[in-house]
């Protein structure tokens, strides 16, 4: 037996006494931080120094996460997602906020270590962003707004998830005003398992940056994403949402979108943060938001225009969703495997097995 086998079947035994016994906590200011290092070594990963001011977690040969020391971004197999606290070293070893590694690192690393998980999404709902006379963003060169542009991906989406046997929601069907709060209370009404918010970035008078990137509720206590830029304050909230019980299963959904986005549109990896998102809030399910292209990108918006280029963010999102169902069912070997899913022409080339950075072309 190779020693890497012999690895893979240690692994589950490794990390279940890691869970028995949790992560040892130590305080940092006034987070809750892990010492990454030793709790890498527990849940079976190895640990490579890059220099002084990073680390690389390897599973087996594999890189699977970088770490920087005073970085809120690390390189999550090979896509660019950002962590609610930054990565500080203490006492010659490198650690991350519990947060971080019980929401950001375990799901993505060690799914088998979070809390149970969810059924397999079968009833799925799509939140075509705006509407009516929420315009959202517009690009007033090409006179195009971005509500067209989210319920025409929907509306591919909602094709695509049927012919795969699913069950699908609209929070709206048609150019019309639906308040934040009734998106996710439609969800949440229909008994929805998951909830995909679809959108497009602006950043006027930047008619340059291209990219996608995937939104997230922040965990209690922890701040969005932006609130970090220059003049944000801190904008953490004590309580959880309802929407935060699924923290785990969010962080899961989110990076197999990201990566099937990445991978079909090749523009360039803005990220995946956090923002207290009024039409996440509410969710009884996992939910994200997906800002798939740049409307105020001359290139991005020339693609939006296409229907092919539509067709391949619609078919990019399902196939993600397939493949956060398939992570599900795998993590529930007692469930029937005779369960919707994508058709594979939706899903072609999973990727999941690189590290390279598919970050640098966001500009
Ligand atoms: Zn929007």
């Amino acid at each position: 037996m190779r020693p890497a086998a012999l690895l893979l079947i240690l692994a589950p035994a490794l990390a279940c006494a890691a869970e028995r016994a949790g992560p040892a906590v130590t305080r940092i200011g006034s987070v809750d931080y892990i010492n990454i290092e030793d709790e890498a070594a527990r849940i079976g990963l190895r640990v490579e120094r890059l220099g002084a001011q990073a680390i690389l977690l390897k599973d087996g040969a594999r890189p699977v996460a970088q770490l920087t020391e005073h970085s809120r971004e690390m390189d999550l197999k090979g896509l660019r997602v950002f962590l609610g606290n930054p990565v500080n070293e203490k006492g010659g070893a490198f650690h991350v906020s519990l947060a971080d590694y019980r929401l950001r690192l375990l799901p993505r690393l060690r799914p088998a270590l979070c809390p149970p998980p969810p059924q397999p999404p079968r009833k799925i709902a799509i939140d075509p962003g705006h509407g009516g006379h929420d315009h959202g963003a517009e690009n007033h060169a090409l006179g195009t707004m971005e509500k067209t542009y989210t319920l025409d991906v929907a509306s591919r989406m909602k094709r695509m998830l049927e012919a795969a046997g699913y069950e699908v929601v609209m929070t709206r069907d048609s150019d019309v005003d639906v308040p934040l709060a009734l998106r996710a209370e439609v969800a949440n009404r229909a008994g929805a398992d998951l909830f995909v918010s679809i959108h497009f970035n602006s950043l006027y008078p930047n008619t340059k940056t291209t990219g996608a990137e995937v939104l997230n509720f922040p965990p209690p206590r922890q701040r969005s994403t932006d609130s970090w830029s220059m003049g944000g304050r801190d904008d953490a909230e004590p309580a959880a949402a309802p929407v935060n019980a699924f923290d785990a299963w969010n962080t899961l959904l989110a990076g197999a979108v990201h990566l099937r986005i990445l991978d079909a549109l090749r523009d360039g990896d803005r990220g995946e943060k956090f923002a207290h998102l009024g039409v996440l809030r509410e969710l009884k399910c996992p939910g994200i938001l997906v800002e798939s292209a740049i409307i105020s990108s001359d290139k991005e918006s020339a693609l939006l225009e296409t229907s092919a280029f539509r067709e391949k963010i619609a078919s990019a999102v399902c196939a993600g969703i397939g493949d956060y169902a398939e992570q599900l069912r795998a993590l529930r070997p007692e469930a029937p495997r005779a369960q919707p899913g994508p058709a594979p022409a939706a899903a072609p080339g999973a990727a999941a097995q690189r590290f390279e950075p598919t970050r640098p072309n966001g500009t």
